[in-house]
């Protein structure tokens, strides 16, 4: 028999992606159990005294990694962002009012459907025309300033664009889909109502959803919700209405406490600016790989770019995956070539992709 082989290769998977490898080694010498404690993570009561102190700092890591403000609670829910998809405007969007959604791409669209089915929604400008290759500019927004929020994607995860500032609304409460670039760089708390984000990109395993929103945001909740889709079921309850998702909020606590022994968010950007700009001068200088993105709504996370045919796109995956550059493969809706580099993706792995790029040039170019 042979052998178990363990080494890890280059993971570019846009979610559930790539995680830091002290937290994966942390977690393995864990898994049996706790220190002190005799039980697994697996097996342990979310009432339990140890559980609590786990859900506890997790909270307490992100208020400091992010500078969340008192008046912000901070959630740990289940259902993905696709159920906060349905889960704001059922809170936050009367039958008889609007709400803003700017469309940047799939996963935009996919939110002011679901809130179509709640109320109004007015597009304050949308880029599908342009493939969703770029984030519109401050003065193409048509906004309302009645709206009872503006809903906007901090990182298109399938065209790989990312918004460099957050669109400024005015009095209009902001909400906020960064399921892709959470916990990437440092982000203004303040100037949102509501953030929120599946954690299997950036911040942990499938499983969790963080959501950060503000208390005053509460007052305006209908009092006719599915206890378990009302937010203030979960404020109340500190996240621990129902069972949580135990072993994600865990993980998530070892993430967090890593990425502030990295040095916070202002350095995770910095080592985040160094990858992409490695990739992204590449591509431009290489005259062959081609950036889908505009220049100025590139993103950090997800860097996409085409070849000279869908032929040698193919060729191009098939070859990288045989050379343990894994996940590759661009969003079928898009296709190309698609790596996503989240903050845990080492920047050796950049350099190995570049170098596979060049060699790939040189012979079919
Ligand atoms: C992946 C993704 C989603 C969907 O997340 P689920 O947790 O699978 O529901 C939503 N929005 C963005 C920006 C994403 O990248």
């Amino acid at each position: 028999m042979p052998e178990h082989d363990y080494s890890r290769i280059f993971n570019f998977s846009a979610g559930p992606a790539v995680l830091p490898l002290p937290v994966l080694e942390r977690i393995r010498d864990e898994i049996v159990t706790l220190p002190g404690v005799g039980m697994s993570i697996l097996e342990i009561s979310h009432r339990s005294k140890t559980f609590e102190a786990i859900i506890e700092s997790a909270e307490a890591r992100m208020r400091s990694l992010l500078g969340i403000p008192a008046n912000y609670h901070v959630l740990f829910l289940q259902g993905g962002a696709s159920l906060q998809f349905s889960m704001v405007p059922m809170n936050f969007l009367p039958k008889t009012a609007a709400a803003d959604y700017i469309l940047t791409g799939a996963w935009s669209e996919k939110a002011a459907a679901e809130a179509r089915k709640v109320g109004t929604v007015n597009v304050p400008a949308s880029t599908k025309s342009e493939n969703f290759s770029r984030i519109p500019e401050q003065h193409e927004l048509e906004l309302d300033n009645k709206a009872a929020y503006a809903h906007y994607t901090s990182n298109n995860t399938i065209f790989g664009t990312e918004w460099k500032a957050e669109p400024e609304v005015g009095q209009v409460p902001l909400v906020c889909d960064a399921s892709s670039d959470f916990l990437s760089r440092p982000v203004d708390i303040s100037k949102h109502a509501v953030i929120y984000a599946g954690a299997q990109k950036n911040v942990g395993p499938s499983g969790v959803t963080i959501v950060i929103v503000r208390d005053d945001m509460l007052k305006r909740i209908p009092d006719n919700l599915p206890t378990m889709l009302d937010y203030r079921t979960h404020t109340k309850e500190k996240s621990l209405y129902n069972t949580p998702p135990t072993f994600g909020i865990y993980v998530i606590e070892l993430v967090l406490e890593h990425l502030q022994s990295l040095g916070g968010l202002s350095a995770i950007q910095k080592h985040n600016e160094e990858k992409g700009a490695l990739l992204y001068d590449f591509i431009d200088a290489s005259g062959y790989y081609r950036g889908t993105a505009e220049k100025n709504s590139r993103s950090l996370m997800n860097v996409c770019f085409r070849l000279p045919s869908e032929d040698l796109e193919s060729k191009f995956i098939k070859e990288a995956t045989a050379a343990s550059l894994d996940g590759l493969k661009g969003h079928r809706s898009v296709g190309g070539v698609r790596a996503s580099i989240y903050n845990a993706f080492p920047k050796e792995g950049v350099v190995a992709l570049i170098d596979f790029m060049s060699e790939f040039q040189k012979k079919n170019g």
